[in-house]
């Protein structure tokens, strides 16, 4: 009886092994092959067989024809997610367990005054706005950019990370979702990733020249402070090519260009990108 078993346990260990190779997020004995880190504040890219469909909350998630989907984790997402991936009559339940994120405390002091209490036009101001950048980035086309390994938007010093907390002259604020990226004004700004732009704004109260592009998928980044627009709404734009220049407007206290990553209304941490470089779309 002994002797039966054991050749079935070294095959079992090779197969693990190999499966570990390829997708270092693999969870054992799951439909589901992940890229990326399971963490919060994460983009991962699942594959499924294609046909298969994947649920989310309640919600079927968009498959591409080679089975492939995307989810976002949020900044304080619960650490226990549970997927459901469906093939014909078969449901398989997915457990999912993120790594739990530390977040970094930064204290801002000699923003002026003004932005730190904004009167009451203002306010009235960045509420309009903040409901036209919600819609800019309330797409769901089939585009696929996300897929191709994500370039460097700016070339500076990393002064501002995700998920940070920041206190102006001494008042907490929300966290910061962004990746700040500290260069003179008038450096370029390049698309990380090819897309098409849902939201050019020269001078938006919080964040001045703002940019939205749409990625694919719900995926979308947003770019802020820009001195420079070189692209408008609806244009469509390759990996590489310049869409802004770094600036200092709406609130900043000096030159820098904040970029952000959405998966819909899901804020994620543009620096865990880079570790989707294992897929290739072709
Ligand atoms: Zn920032």
């Amino acid at each position: 009886m002994l002797n039966r078993l054991k050749p079935m346990v070294s095959v079992l260990s090779i197969l693990s092994i190999a499966c570990a190779s390829v997708a270092s997020a693999a969870q054992q004995d799951t439909p589901i092959t992940w890229y990326g880190e399971l963490t919060q504040g994460a983009l991962l890219i699942g594959q499924v067989e294609p046909d298969s469909q994947v649920v989310y909350q309640g919600e079927s998630l968009d498959i591409t024809d080679d089975g492939y989907f995307v989810i976002g984790f949020g900044r304080d997402a619960a650490l226990n997610q549970t997927l459901e991936v469906r093939d014909g009559s078969e449901k398989t339940p997915i457990n999912l367990t993120l790594s739990k994120r530390e977040y970094k405390i930064d204290r801002v002091e000699g923003v002026p005054q003004k932005t730190v209490t904004p009167d009451p036009e203002q306010v009235k101001r960045a509420k309009a706005e903040a409901a036209k950048v919600w819609r800019a980035r309330q797409t769901d086309s089939k585009r696929m950019d996300f897929m191709t390994p994500v370039r460097k938007p700016a070339e500076g010093r990393i002064s501002g990370v995700y998920g940070s907390q920041r206190f102006y002259n001494g008042e907490p604020r929300r966290p910061h979702y962004g990746e700040d990226i500290a260069a003179p004004t008038g450096t370029p700004v390049y698309a990380p990733w090819s897309g098409v732009v849902t939201l050019a704004e020269p001078d938006l109260f919080y964040s001045g020249g703002t940019l939205i592009i749409d990625h694919g998928y719900r995926v979308n980044t947003t770019y802020l402070h820009l001195s420079k627009l070189s692209v408008e709404v609806g244009d469509t734009i390759q990996q590489g090519e310049k869409i802004g220049e770094i600036g200092a407007s709406g609130r900043a206290t000096g030159p820098h260009l904040d970029w952000r990553v959405n998966w819909g209304n899901e804020r994620l941490d543009p620096a865990l990108l880079p570790q989707l470089y294992p897929l290739a779309t072709n």
